[in-house]
């Protein structure tokens, strides 16, 4: 039978931001793995030889944060107060457990000769900006605005000198509202929940001028949903 999955093994787990941990899967099978930066892998976080657990589904859906050819890939993953299993797997996930993926996938990617990159987004879609972030030239023209419970949130990103963090009850809408942008549209990318993400959208379109060819979307969850793909 195909075995599409990739396994592997936990290799590290730490705290990267007060509610996310960074997860480190290592293994000869995740060398030279094609990806590119804002690709995601559908990881499993359950067990399906438990019917039991069939409802609530056993894979979800995680952004590449890193990823070395010589055979391991990291995520990062939030632990959010509904808790579903993803969030629950990074809870009791340990170095030396078995892991196992589909992927990598997605066509959330940077789009080269941009004049400049507008990123968008809450604190699971700054896992993906990391590593578009990582893959810009250090010249590149960044903006970005992303939202978050509070500063324990932020992650360590790449140019994070041109992204902002704002906090809720802050609203990501607003916040690209009130970015100072250049006249002229650039490409912007934005993910995370799905109605800002479409708010945000309809800002830079409708209000902005920008074409929707400008705007790449990738919505990453939304209330009473569970794993998107
Ligand atoms: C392409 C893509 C890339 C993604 N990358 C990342 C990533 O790098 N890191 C990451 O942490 N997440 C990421 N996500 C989002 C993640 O897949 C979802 O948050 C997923 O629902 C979490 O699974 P769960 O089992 O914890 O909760 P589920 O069982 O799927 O959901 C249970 C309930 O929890 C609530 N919920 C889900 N997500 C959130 C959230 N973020 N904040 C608050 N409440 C929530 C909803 O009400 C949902 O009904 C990504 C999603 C996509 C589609």
């Amino acid at each position: 039978m195909l075995n599409l999955f990739v396994h592997g093994t936990v290799t590290e787990v730490e705290p990267i931001a007060e509610r996310m941990r960074r997860v480190r899967v290592s293994g000869p099978g995740l060398r030279e793995l094609s990806w590119t930066p804002g690709a995601h892998i559908r990881l499993r976080v359950g067990d399906p030889c438990r019917p039991h657990s069939w409802p609530q589904g056993f894979l979800r859906t995680y952004s590449i944060w890193d990823y070395s050819p010589e055979g391991h890939l990291d995520v990062c993953v939030l632990d959010h107060p509904a808790a579903g299993p993803g969030a629950s797997w990074s809870r009791r996930v340990r170095v030396g457990d078995a892991a196992a993926f589909i992927g990598p996938k997605g066509r959330f990617a940077l789009r080269e000769g941009a004049p400049y990159h507008l990123f968008a987004g809450d604190e699971t879609a700054a896992v993906a900006f990391g590593a578009m972030l990582r893959a810009l030239p250090s010249s590149a023209v960044v903006h970005g605005v992303i939202v978050a419970d509070g500063p324990g949130d932020r992650l360590p990103l790449p140019l994070s000198d041109r992204l902002t963090w704002i906090y809720r009850p802050g609203e990501l809408p607003d916040a690209v509202r009130s970015l100072d942008l250049p006249g002229e549209p650039g490409v912007a990318y934005l993910a995370g929940e799905v109605s800002a993400c479409q708010t945000v959208r309809g800002h830079l379109v409708g209000e902005r001028g920008w074409s929707c060819r400008d705007v790449v979307v990738k919505p990453f969850w939304t209330p009473g949903r569970r794993g998107m793909d």
